[in-house]
């Protein structure tokens, strides 16, 4: 699973809860910051692998801290409680840039987003992720079948996009760099899925993970920014 992350954060965000954006699109790839970080520092292993499974050439043999079940329940509650402590003592409006209310589900949103994660992992994962440790591994593997896997992340960033847009009020012209932020997604996607390339190394890879998923939390800020106060460049 790749871009359907982040229809988690998309679906997330509402007036209500005044969750920045570009925090949920960090919390649905927070245990992938993690993996990449400990496959840089050599601690969780990576084999990219060719034509591993259809739509991915990522082999996670090794990522219990990351990716377990039990270590993805506890770093859900570590990311709920870090921004209960950063944002409950200061809320922000992301839109206006200025003090708002801060609503108390809002952690627990961050917790859901978080652990989301390993769900929308579990449908794409052939059967490489632990349980707890790096035993009873589960995955449903439909990352065997490309155009099925292709099709149920673009499904998913649309869904969260369409909820995204019903739930928060906005100027149409951020509308419009909301909708095109989601094709960039999709294109992103494509190239993904369809555009063969020479496997990475581990290392290579863990470090373009950060490198993109970073751009697109970068994205998600400006875009809520457009049509605020003066209007910012988006993709
Ligand atoms: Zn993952």
């Amino acid at each position: 699973m790749f871009v359907g992350h982040y229809s988690v954060a998309f679906a997330c965000r509402t007036e209500r809860n005044q969750i920045p954006l570009w925090v949920l699109f960090v919390a649905v790839q927070f245990l992938d910051y993690i993996w990449a970080t400990l496959v840089l520092l050599g601690i969780e292993k990576l084999r990219v692998i060719k034509g591993f499974t259809a739509g991915s050439m990522l082999d996670s043999y090794f990522h219990p801290y990351s990716h377990s079940l039990i270590t993805a329940i506890l770093w859900s509650a570590v990311a709920a409680l870090v921004y209960k402590g950063v944002c409950g003592r200061h809320p922000f409006d992301s839109a206006h840039g200025r003090l708002s209310h801060y609503s108390k589900s809002a952690p627990l949103i961050i917790g859901i987003a978080v652990f989301s994660h390993w769900i929308l992992d579990l449908i794409a994962h052939p059967r490489d992720l632990p349980i707890y440790d790096n035993t009873s591994k589960v995955g449903f593997g439909l990352w065997n079948y490309r155009d099925p896997e292709f099709a149920l992340e673009v499904a998913l960033v649309v869904g969260g996009i369409v909820l995204y847009l019903a739930r928060n009020a906005m100027p149409a012209i951020r509308k419009g760099a909301v909708i095109a932020f989601g094709i960039a997604l999709v294109v992103v996607q494509i190239g993904d899925t369809y555009v063969p390339r020479t496997p990475l190394t581990d290392k290579r890879t863990a470090m373009g993970v950060w490198i993109f998923y970073t751009l697109f939390v970068l994205i998600a800020f400006a875009v809520e920014k457009v049509g605020c106060r003066k209007r910012i460049n988006t993709p």
